[in-house]
């Protein structure tokens, strides 16, 4: 089952129509990045593991609610994702990060595993995937297929783009596999182009953070 959250939120809606501009500069695009990663971040914790503790204010106890143990883990996929980082964990400071490095073959369109730092149990564990730019959808379902073999649980997705195909893609696949996954991001463009690069989108998200490596 999926859930797909597309906030609706003018700063969200501002910063996003900043990074699709192409004279947006590598280092304002970080930041705005990050500021929009934050935003993000907001929505999609919304159902984060709490539990109840009880804490002594100067005056008298107070049962509240704090985050869960085991804390979650946070994943972002290399190279784009590593700009969605910080923003991430400024809102949650004490989240575990695991790495997977992934690449598409433009020619086979098969997806690589070229890096994979995960924590070895993950079992029980809300685990968000960073991911800026969904296109097809199959990086998203290979990290989950990746991330549920070691046992998280309460996967979320938080992409700044993405495209109505890898949306498409995402619901047919987690229906038939019977993962409960939750997609949050920024927008969703109509279109893919021949090279499955999101229309009108922002370009190559790893290239507008980084500049071009080739
Ligand atoms: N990855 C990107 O960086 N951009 C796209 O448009 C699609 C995939």
């Amino acid at each position: 089952m999926m859930n797909t959250i597309v906030p609706d939120h003018p700063l969200i809606a501002h910063k996003l129509t900043v990074l699709r501009d192409h004279m947006t500069q590598p280092a304002n695009f970080r930041s705005i990045v990050s500021e929009l990663m934050t935003l993000l971040a907001y929505e999609a914790t919304r159902a984060v593991p709490t539990q109840s503790v009880t804490v002594a204010t100067p005056i008298a106890p107070y049962t509240g609610r704090k985050l869960a143990s085991p804390v979650p883990i946070v994943v972002p996929i290399l190279r784009a994702g590593l700009g969605m980082l910080d923003g991430m964990m400024a809102l949650l400071p004490t989240a575990e990060v695991g790495f997977l490095g992934m690449e598409r073959n433009d020619e086979t369109l098969a997806i690589t595993t070229y890096a994979n730092r995960l924590p070895d149990d993950c079992g029980g564990r809300s685990c968000f995937i960073l991911d800026p730019m969904v296109a097809t959808g199959s990086t998203i379902i290979e990290a989950i297929k990746l991330l549920s073999a070691r046992g998280a649980r309460d996967l979320v997705c938080v992409s700044i783009l993405a495209a109505q195909a890898g949306i498409d893609a995402l619901e047919e696949w987690t229906a038939q596999a019977g993962v409960d996954f939750t997609m949050v991001t920024a927008a969703i463009d109509a279109q893919l182009n021949d090279h499955n690069y999101i229309v009108p989108g922002l370009g190559d998200a790893g290239d507008r953070m980084f500049g071009t490596i080739g």
